[in-house]
């Protein structure tokens, strides 16, 4: 089965070698995702550079609030499907102690590199010791749920939507499954079973997004709600952070990940299994095409 072996390094083409932005203004670290042609579709080229901006921040005494932001229309369209920079095959330095994922038979690839770039880096970045904001337009689908989860904060603009359609592909939920800790359990499971963009005042409403501004001042409005922020003493926020962090430990977050992780990997091997594809058959265009006709646009 040819389509078991991911594509090669060869193939990657980047369109970009800065697909993060890193920029302070005043005490605050604005990380901003840099791929406006591809709606901001994270490869792994960006998911370490990602990385290299929180470390930035986190080592810069200067930053006292972390905001991240994605350039353009969008804020994320997710995990990189589809795009000419597409680097599943491609061996980055971990900053986690995992083997690398390149050379690994079947399930073990894609097992061995999501525990590195997408639970593991989550997790990581929803440690950080400093307030995170993300500030939300557009879509933020899938892989974009991710990294806004992982944020303490979440600034939406009136037009932000957010979606996860992995089922979709045969996949019960992207890979850090906080749906059901963001979400009610039964509107958790709507939100994933039917597949549905939830509005920014639907996610408002149960408490996943804490503001929504117009599209036109949300980046004041973050920047004005990080600086409120930069003014609270600093260790007194991250112990802040971190007791709310440990209270969803205490409801099992961290068990019901790692849990769903393994029902996420059975699904993607299932899936390889039956064809050929850890996708369900689906690629970036074929789940765009099924998202317009759902959102009723095509
Ligand atoms: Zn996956």
């Amino acid at each position: 089965m040819e389509e078991l072996v991911p594509p090669r390094k060869a193939d990657i083409t980047y369109e970009t070698e800065t697909p993060v932005r890193y920029e302070t203004r005043g005490p605050v670290a604005w990380i901003v995702m840099d791929r406006p042609k591809y709606n901001n579709a994270q490869n792994s080229q960006m998911t370490y550079a990602l990385d290299d901006a929180f470390q930035r921040a986190v080592n810069d005494d200067a930053v006292k609030v972390i905001v991240l932001a994605g350039e353009g229309k969008h804020f994320s369209a997710g995990h990189d499907i589809g795009t000419p920079g597409r680097d599943v095959a491609k061996s980055f330095e971990r900053r986690l102690l995992w083997a690398d994922h390149v050379n690994k038979p079947a399930a073990e690839m894609l097992y061995t590199r999501e525990h590195e770039v997408y639970l593991g880096m989550c997790r990581r970045w929803r440690e950080a010791p400093k307030p995170t904001i993300a500030a939300v337009q557009g879509a933020c689908i899938a892989g974009g749920l991710m990294l806004a989860w992982v944020c303490d904060l979440i600034v939406a603009s009136e037009d932000a939507f957010f979606q996860d359609p992995v089922v979709r592909m045969g996949i019960p939920g992207v890979e850090y499954f906080a749906h059901a800790f963001e979400l009610p359990p039964r509107v958790a499971k709507e939100f994933l079973m039917l597949g549905e963009r939830m509005s920014a005042e639907r996610a408002h409403h149960f408490g996943m997004v804490n503001r929504i501004v117009s599209r036109d001042t949300l980046q004041a409005e973050v920047q004005a709600m990080a600086e409120k922020l930069a003014a609270q003493p600093r260790l007194g926020l991250w112990l802040t952070k971190q007791a709310v962090n440990h209270v969803e430990e205490l409801r099992g977050k961290r068990a019901a990940m790692d849990a769903h992780f393994h029902m996420h990997h059975f699904a993607h091997a299932q899936s390889d299994l039956t064809l050929g594809n850890s996708l369900g058959g689906q690629d970036a265009k074929s789940m765009v095409a099924a998202n317009k006709k759902e959102a009723g646009e095509g």
